[in-house]
């Protein structure tokens, strides 16, 4: 998983996986961490394509693809560089996501992948970091069991990938709460994709929104979505860039706030799949995950750091000290999202 790597002045780093694994053994030495294997061909055609996945593997295997075809499946851009390996890569963080969904389909109440939630990635097309979409594998295994699915996004960016695949299939909600398109990648999340179906639930916010609008928007555009659609099972998508130190967006979201959301979704009592996603700044991302992944489990923890990790990664406290000021910020604006939202999709929502 750690091999999924675009390059080292790319902003996914995979430094933050290891960060992540070191933490949690430090905080919870209990936790057995199981190694999946790597994802079949039969798994992710699924949701791709085989004509895309054979670009991905001739790409990775450094056999030359025609530069047209290379552009039309995502990889002619700063964002996606195909990088040796690349496929076997792929197959990694998928093959955990894939693992994490069986598990849960057989019966656990919980599994977890961080690598992976790669929302991004279209059928047939690379995007935005991500080359497979794992967080839509997840959500077919789950399908071999559970009649209607959540898919819920609190990533920093629109969970479009998942949208996209899902688009006509009434059994599986999209529910994402995310940065304005207007101001950032994909430039999409807008409250009128919701599809034939009203399938999918977005929630855009205006950037330098705080975390406090933030999860009261979660709570009535997300979690007012899942109590309409009455889901049976829920792959959580855990992006960890809404943080207001990470370098790729404007949201003004706290750990502890951030945090508060995972717990609403675990109290819901349904089984999760929860999932990694985005996260570019190694003193919040460590943290946030491994809070997200105790949380999750019921488990108590401290809010210090071991001390040698603490100084080596500058990442004394586990939850944020300073909230971001002013508080509310946007919360104007939002009201209005949400009244659009509820007006225009959440009546629809399951019926
Ligand atoms: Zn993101």
């Amino acid at each position: 998983m750690t091999a999924y790597d675009f390059g080292p002045k790319h902003p996914l780093r995979p430094e933050r996986l290891e960060r992540t694994v070191t933490l949690l053994s430090r905080l919870a030495p209990g936790i057995e961490v199981v190694d999946p294997g790597l994802a079949t061909r039969k798994d992710v055609l699924r949701v791709h394509t085989s004509e895309f996945i054979e670009v991905v593997a001739m790409a990775s295997s450094g056999m030359r693809v025609p530069h047209g075809l290379l552009a039309e499946c995502g990889f002619v851009n700063s964002d996606n560089p195909p990088f040796p390996g690349m496929y076997e890569a792929a197959l990694a963080y998928c093959g955990g996501a894939v693992r994490a969904a069986e598990v849960v389909r057989d019966g656990a109440g919980l599994a977890f992948s961080m690598a992976g939630g790669l929302h991004h990635a279209r059928r047939g097309q690379a995007s935005g970091f991500c080359v497979f979409n794992d967080c839509a594998l997840a959500c077919s295994v789950l399908r071999e069991r559970f009649g209607r699915i959540a898919y819920v996004d609190i990533d920093l960016h629109h969970g479009d990938g998942v949208q996209w695949i899902f688009w006509d299939d009434p059994t599986v909600l999209t529910a994402s709460i995310h940065e304005s398109g207007h101001y950032l990648y994909p430039g999409t999340g807008f409250v009128e994709e919701h599809g034939d179906h009203y399938s999918h639930v977005n929630v855009p916010l205006d950037p330098h929104s705080t975390g406090d609008t933030w999860l009261w928007a979660f709570e009535r555009g997300i979690l007012a979505a899942l109590e309409k659609f009455r889901p049976e099972a829920i792959v959580l998508q855990m992006g960890a860039d809404p943080h207001f130190l990470d370098p790729l967006g404007h949201l003004d979201v706290s750990a502890q706030e951030w945090l508060e959301a995972v717990r609403r979704i675990r109290s819901l009592g349904l089984p999760i799949v929860a999932l990694g996603g985005g996260g570019y700044e190694m003193t919040t991302v460590p943290r946030m995950w491994v809070s997200a992944v105790l949380t999750l489990m019921g488990m108590d923890y401290p809010n210090e750091v071991p001390d040698d990790l603490a100084q080596a990664w500058n990442m004394p406290v586990m939850a944020d000290p300073e909230l971001p000021e002013p508080r509310w910020r946007c919360r104007e604006r939002t009201s209005a999202v949400l009244d659009q939202l509820r007006e225009s999709v959440l009546a629809r929502v399951g019926s």
